[in-house]
């Protein structure tokens, strides 16, 4: 009997045991640094000339390792071992699968700080960050090994006196999850074993930039007894192996968490029935959002200004979940401006996460470094620049908490996703103009409402158009198995990770029916 899911609580680094835990862990980490790593196919270890090199963003100097970069050939020995792996693991049970996951995510518990330090330097993230990512991926795997025992009681479907029908789920096939860099422990893990444990093969390509945990993971995974071929670590250049991974007529699945630009391009790719192909590809696309809160006349200021911050700039910005725009009402406009300027200038330091002195750390690299500080070149043109606007990359890719006042709802850092510390203000003159600027993104991921008015509230459940809406509080945050996270629109397939159907998504039904 499987005790019931929570989820893994934070660790409070205000404790001193948890912060020298944590230190030392950190110097642990940086003792390691400079290694190499293998791809792993079939449970082979495979070194290339090739390698990605990954950098702390924090401190460029700072290489974390060296990894094997899968080219066409490996890619096509990867899928071929995945595909034959397919043909018995599909038959394995659900539960000796999902044993596997009960067993990694206790290696993970008990690794905890080694894994949130090494998100500290690979992903440049602040501790509070780090250690909330390591958390999510524990409970990807203790939630989804429990939706995989119930998807196997299985459902029940009616029969006539004359036929015993019955009902299920199997697997698809093999998959290729494509990962980012911003959860890199979480999502990768989360999108990896949602894929394997109802009963599909994998072809794991994490984000370039932050390869190393991909790795950390699959011997955990080992460890807790995953067969070899089952998932394969296969990282390289999306242009090189991402498309043709995609394309692949063997592919059956593909699971991607990214931007949009790569998201709607996988998308079309995928859409493409190739020579040799039986079948549709199922996509499961998690892409950006361009998220609001929205600040009501009747509301609790401070909380809103709270919560504006954290969701702004938590890890820089980096979440798809990001507030990036805030509507006020005209009537608290001014205060709440200011209120969010002050936190964010004597508040919100930036510096090298990696002495937990910092609010916020570097953004990832140097491609989101020159891209975040255009965004705010255009934003001194069409707003009122209130704080922040400069970067440092001379160590790492660091850019100042920056926010802008009076934007037009149309303006271009009103619309497009920035993916930084970019925070937008728009002023509306009732709750109904709020929801209808809020509503004006071609994307629908997160939103807030800070308000205390109860038919706004209930105005906004229903009008606001994003997956997750959250009230009184920030939009970033959503926990595995209590706040199912996907959008609508642009943001994706709104496939809702940490949710009752997640595992669906990986699987189709089968009806059979037997003449008695
Ligand atoms: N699930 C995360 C949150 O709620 C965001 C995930 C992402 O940025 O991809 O903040």
């Amino acid at each position: 009997m499987v005790v019931p899911y929570k989820h893994e609580p934070f660790t409070d680094f205000s404790i001193e045991e948890n912060r020298r835990a944590l230190e030392s862990a950190i110097k642990q980490v940086e003792a390691e640094l400079g290694k190499t790593y293998p791809l792993i196919i079939g449970g082979e270890r495979i070194m290339t000339d090739d390698k990605i090199e990954v950098v702390n963003p924090a401190d460029k100097k700072e290489v974390i390792g060296y990894v094997a970069k899968a080219n066409q050939d490996l890619a096509e020995k990867a899928h071929r071992i995945a595909d034959e792996t397919f043909s018995w693991w599909r038959k394995t049970k659900a539960s000796f699968r999902a044993d596997i996951l009960f067993r990694a995510a206790a290696i993970v518990r008990r690794r905890k700080h080694e894994f949130t330090a090494h998100l500290v330097k690979e992903g440049g993230k602040p501790w509070k960050e780090a250690d909330a990512d390591t958390a999510e991926a524990i409970d990807f795997m203790e939630f989804y090994a429990r939706q995989m025992l119930d998807i196997d009681k299985g459902v029940e479907i009616n029969s006539r006196p004359i036929e015993n029908n019955r009902f299920h789920y199997i697997p698809l096939g093999v998959g290729v999850v494509i990962s980012p860099w911003n959860f890199l422990f979480a999502i990768m893990c989360g999108t990896t074993t949602a894929a394997m444990v109802s009963g599909n093969t994998v072809l794991l390509k994490p984000a370039s930039s932050t390869p190393i945990i991909a790795y950390k993971m699959m011997e955990v995974l080992e460890e807790a007894g995953l067969p070899a071929g089952v998932i394969n670590y296969i990282p390289g250049s999306g242009k090189e192996v991402g498309d043709y991974l995609v394309d692949h007529p063997r592919t059956r699945f593909i699971s991607f968490t990214g931007s949009r630009e790569v998201g709607t391009r996988i998308f079309e790719r995928a859409a493409k029935v190739h020579e040799g192909q039986k079948w549709l590809k199922r996509t499961i696309i998690e892409m950006g959002g361009k998220d609001t809160i929205i600040v009501d006349k009747d509301s609790d200021l401070e909380l809103a200004a709270d919560a504006i911050t954290y969701s702004a700039f938590g890890f820089s910005g980096q979440k798809c979940s990001a507030c990036s725009r805030v509507v006020a009402h005209e009537a608290v406009y001014d205060e709440l401006l200011d209120r969010v300027v002050q936190k964010t200038k004597n508040e919100v330091s930036h510096g090298n996460p990696a002495d937990n002195r910092s609010y916020m750390g570097p953004v990832i690299d140097q491609g989101a470094y020159d891209k975040i500080l255009n965004y705010i070149e255009i934003g001194k043109k069409e707003g009122k620049l209130m704080a922040g606007g400069k970067g440092d990359d001379s160590k790492g890719w660091f850019i100042e908490p920056t926010v802008f006042a009076d934007l037009d709802p149309d303006s271009t850092i009103m619309q497009e996703e920035i993916f930084g510390p970019v925070l937008g203000f728009m002023k509306a003159s009732s709750f109904d103009e709020a929801l209808e600027i809020a509503n004006n993104t071609d994307y629908g991921l997160t939103g807030a409402v800070i308000t205390n008015n109860r038919q706004h509230i209930e105005k906004a459940r229903e009008d606001f158009h994003v997956g997750n809406l959250y009230f009184n509080r920030g939009c970033t945050a959503a926990i595995v198995g209590y706040h199912p996270f996907g959008g609508f629109n642009m943001s994706g397939t709104d496939s809702k990770a940490g949710g009752p159907d997640y595992l669906y998504h990986h699987m189709q039904g089968k009806t059979t029916s037997e003449m008695l």
